[in-house]
């Protein structure tokens, strides 16, 4: 004991030198964390962990990024000076026992005794969730300066990663917040734009796409860096009358990750509630007492899931403008999901901080306490997810079980037995209830095992976008293979450069959930009472909603494989060109075709579209003619180097063509931001379509057609008309601060104030169709149809005593999920997309066509529902009202064309595989009046 607490003194020693020099935050900020009316910028934060670095030997300061806005993004890696040095061996014990590859059971513990735990620790995520940004300099202020022998044992056993997860929101609401000279009408409220570029809130939804660079600067280092074993990730709000709520979460959680996971959040829950307990700090809430759930994947918290860590989210309260935490009678009496519940108080921002350096230290803690222990569980679940990809295994989920008791329904019935079950009676075949006989046709049925791989032809007509799809695998630590040579696997022959991904890996997890269908429960509030929403989506799958074809192998298979090196991003094999002989022939089903055409009209070449399907070519009706030229050549060559653009050539110029132009494209946006636009805005500038933002005043003073070909609307931009029954979640929408008090907007910002209105817009948009310009609406901005008398009507509906309502939750509900829907593909708006397609559907409008105008051809159905099973992966109960609804129609009005589309088909930039159909919009034909081009 005497030597301990020898090395103990000299370690405060050192410390207490090294660390004279860390500067408080109120000598560099000019005031203190947490006080009232202030908030730090990004700049003055990064400048200050900057100092941190340079004055503490516990902290080194590590830029993993660019961000959208181009500043740089700090992750501060503070561990005690003796870690500091050994880093790259701490690391890599991390990676090796994450991974579980290669080691034994007892090489395991060993590694795990030698390691720290690595804990993640952000903040800023949501930059109007202003705790988060100033509880990190908090916390990596008194980790780099404290000497009590907590934290002194912390610095010895954890390596902590605080980490910025966006500097450009931090900056922008700062700055908002600050503008104000009178600290008392200071406000995060009303800001004028997104606080993340694209995405702003959205941008927590990014976490398995990685469109955003923060988050791909984020994957980076939890994935393919440093993989920690402990992710605490820093949200507000708590819900009223609570100061905070965290893990446990409610369920369902989700059925692919480890058990592991769920009980290591009970254990950590527990020790941030029992250290906030033991410290006299009430009001945390857990469990049912908040919404959080573990089923969604994609959120920053979520995705640590699928990879084995345990991912932690708080949701506080608090402001730099003081609070009060209100009066809510039932959060006062105690409960397991409110131990300790917090009287009505006045709330200050120093509150806060100090409530999250308490939980910080209660996660430190215990990954300090417990640290062989984390790092050996998740060497654990890496190795039972291997085990569980290299045998047949069956998972469990709500689907099978339900089938299991069909089975034993179906017999009950046969033996008349059911009259029993019936009335809730004890089933037949006795005391146990159900025969072994059904598990055993239902979970040992060899069609029913896992894949034990997947694999990605190199053959398929959008290939480049399957390679997105795997480097979003990638960018998330997965293992892929990548076939040298031609093989064959289970009678099915595939070229050399197709991709495999087989299950037998840790991170096994999340390759199931992007791969194969979510099988959400039937959650209701009670029998047959109101659904309980899913936190986020109930279903993603992004193989399906990228689009990408792929085989999955029931059995072990191998072959010509190669394992491509962790975080190895992929490329599509650069095409040649040949040369041509009338021209280029460019595949509608490829995405990359938009940008190589779009390249190719920048420069003033010709292009056509190729109305008729081509003979002796693999390319779809839509498919893209360019005439030969020395110019057109270097043009596509450059996208088929860069994008792995297939070009095929062609002898004879086809007879049935169209030339396009580029069109004039405004898109909708509001005040503050629409996230469904900064992601449509973001889709634009990665397939070089040339756009102009727009908003409500822009349309309301009228002359559109002189300006624009083509305007977008997305979910949310139109309201519904007062006389309609409309479909979809954002009925009432319209946009942010229509009327309210806009006097703290300043002048720059005012023109992006406003609302779509019946009275003022309706009238111009009506106009602008008439006089030839095509619309395209996505979503509840469909309500657009109705205003303008489209002769459709919400096929969402029942007749109740004569009057015609639309469906209730308890019949019909569609959370965020994908669904299957039949296309009109010889329709310019379906080209390239084949019969069939997989649509993210999030409580969207659907609709009927009046038999009229169906008949007569003025109203025209894209897409539809063609059965009454179309869930592919989430929740969809009731999914048979679905049947015949149509998800898509073009309206012909006037000289122009209304497009609508149910579906979200550019959802968060994610859904590659449905972009086409709002692509197909946006070119101009001869066929339209011409308008200048700029
Ligand atoms: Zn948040």
């Amino acid at each position: 004991m005497r030597k301990i607490s020898c090395v103990l003194s000299l370690l405060l020693l050192t410390a207490f030198i090294s660390n004279a020099q860390v500067p408080t935050p109120k000598e560099h900020f000019g005031f203190n964390i947490g006080d009232n009316y202030m908030l730090a910028t990004y700049t003055q934060t990064e400048a200050y962990v900057k100092k941190v670095a340079a004055t503490s030997d516990r902290a080194k300061y590590v830029d993993i990024g660019k961000t959208e806005e181009g500043r740089s993004q700090f992750m501060m890696i503070i561990t005690s000076p003796e870690n500091q040095k050994k880093l790259d061996r701490y690391k890599e014990i991390s990676r090796k026992l994450a991974h579980a590859e290669n080691l034994t059971d007892q090489e395991a513990r060993t590694l795990a005794a030698e390691g720290k735990t690595v804990v993640w620790i952000d903040g800023g995520l949501h930059a109007t969730e202003v705790v988060g940004a100033h509880q990190l300099i908090e916390i990596i202020y008194q980790l780099t300066t404290r000497k009590d022998a907590e934290t002194m044992r912390i610095l010895n056993d954890v390596i902590i990663l605080c980490t910025h997860a966006n500097p450009d929101g931090q900056e922008l609401v700062s700055n908002w917040y600050m503008r104000n000279p009178t600290p008392e009408r200071r406000t995060t409220n009303q800001l004028p734009r997104l606080y993340e570029k694209y995405a702003g809130h959205d941008n927590n939804r990014d976490f398995y796409m990685m469109n955003l660079r923060e988050t791909q600067n984020i994957n980076n280092q939890l994935y393919i860096e440093w993989l920690p074993q402990i992710m605490y990730n820093h949200h507000q709000t708590g819900p009223p009358g609570t100061v905070v709520a965290g893990a446990p979460y409610r369920d369902p959680f989700n059925y692919v990750f480890d058990p592991m996971i769920v009980t290591s959040l009970d254990a950590l829950g527990a020790a941030q509630s029992n250290r906030l307990n033991a410290e006299g700090k009430p009001g945390y809430t857990e469990k049912s007492g908040s919404n959080y759930s573990t089923w969604y994947n994609g959120g920053l918290r979520t995705t640590t899931y699928f990879h084995n860590m345990v991912g932690l989210l708080t949701e506080i309260i608090g402001s730099p403008t003081p609070s009060d935490i209100p009066l809510v009678p039932q959060r006062l009496i105690p409960s397991s999901a409110n131990t300790f519940p917090i009287l009505p108080q006045k709330w200050y921002f120093r509150n806060s901080i100090d409530y999250s350096v308490s939980l910080n230290y209660a996660v430190l803690d215990y990954a300090s306490r417990h640290h062989d222990e984390l790092l050996y569980n998740m060497y654990k679940m890496g190795r039972n997810s291997i085990d569980r990809g290299s045998k047949d295994y069956w998972s469990l989920s709500p689907k099978r079980i339900a089938e299991i008791e069909q089975l034993n329904r179906a017999a009950q019935t046969a033996t008349g037995a059911n009259a029993n079950a019936a009335g809730g009676g004890r089933p037949g075949g006795g005391g146990g209830g159900v025969q072994m006989k059904f598990y055993d046709s239902v979970l040992k049925n060899p069609e029913n095992r896992d894949a034990r791989g997947y694999i990605l032809s190199a053959d398929q007509p959008d290939f480049p976008t399957a390679v997105k799809f795997m480097n979003a695998l990638i960018r998330t630590g997965v293992l892929v293979h990548k076939a040298s040579a031609p093989f064959t696997v289970a009678g099915k022959s595939y070229p050399a450069g197709s991709y495999v991904v087989k299950t037998n890996q840790a991170f096994r997890p999340h390759v199931m959930d992007l791969f194969e269908p979510q099988d959400h429960p039937n959650d209701f509030l009670y029998p047959g009472g109101p659904p309980v929403a899913p936190y986020d989506a109930a279903g993603w799958t992004l193989a399906y909603t990228m689009g990408v074809k792929f085989d999955r192998v029931l059995d072990a298979f191998d072959g010509p494989f190669e394992r491509i090196p962790y975080g190895e991003l992929q490329s599509a094999k650069a095409n040649a060109v040949a040369a041509a002989g009338a021209g280029y022939i460019l595949n509608a089903q490829a995405n990359s075709s938009f940008v190589a055409t779009n390249d190719l009209l920048k420069e003033g070449i010709e292009v056509y579209r190729v109305t008729e399907a081509l003979a002796g070519t693999n390319a779809s009706i839509g498919s893209f003619f360019v005439p030969a030229s020395a110019k057109a050549k270097t043009v596509i060559e450059k996208t088929a180097a860069d994008l792995g653009l297939q070009v095929s050539t062609i002898a004879k110029r086809p007879t049935a063509v169209k030339k396009i132009a580029p069109a004039r494209i405004a898109l909708w946006d509001t005040y503050g931001g629409s996230m469904s636009s900064g992601w449509v805005r973001f889709i634009m500038e990665q397939y070089h379509f040339p756009i102009e933002v727009v908003y409500p005043r822009d349309i309301d003073t009228g002359g559109l057609r002189d300006k624009y070909d083509v305007i977008v609307f997305v979910e949310g931009a139109i309201p519904a008309p007062p006389s309609a029954l409309p479909g979809g979640r954002g009925f009432g929408g319209g946009g942010n601060f229509g009327g309210g008090n806009n006097d703290n907007v300043p002048e720059e910002f005012r023109r992006m104030l406003g609302r779509i209105t019946p009275e003022k817009s309706i009238p111009q948009l009506k106009k602008f169709i008439e006089e030839g310009g095509n619309v395209v609406t996505i979503g509840s901005s469909t309500n657009l149809a109705y205003h303008l008398g489209v002769p459709v009507s919400n096929a969402l509906v029942e007749m109740v005593n004569g009057v015609q309502q639309r469906l209730p939750g308890e019949k019909f509900y569609v959370p965020g999920s994908v669904l299957r829907i039949s296309l009109d593909s010889t329709d310019q708006a379906a080209w390239g997309m084949g019969s069939l397609a997989d649509v993210y559907f999030d409580a969207s409008p659907v609709f009927n066509i009046s038999p009229e105008a169906n008949s007569k051809g003025t109203v025209k159905p894209i897409a539809w529902f063609p059965n009454n099973k179309p869930l592919r992966s989430g929740w969809a109960w009731g999914q048979a009202y679905l049947q015949d609804g149509v998800a898509a129609f073009v309206a012909n009005i006037g000289q122009g064309k209304l497009y609508a589309f149910g579906p979200e088909i550019t959802f968060r930039a994610q859904t590659h595989g449905t972009f086409k159909l709002l692509f197909n919009e946006l070119y101009a034909s001869a066929a339209m009046p011409a308008g200048k081009t700029k």
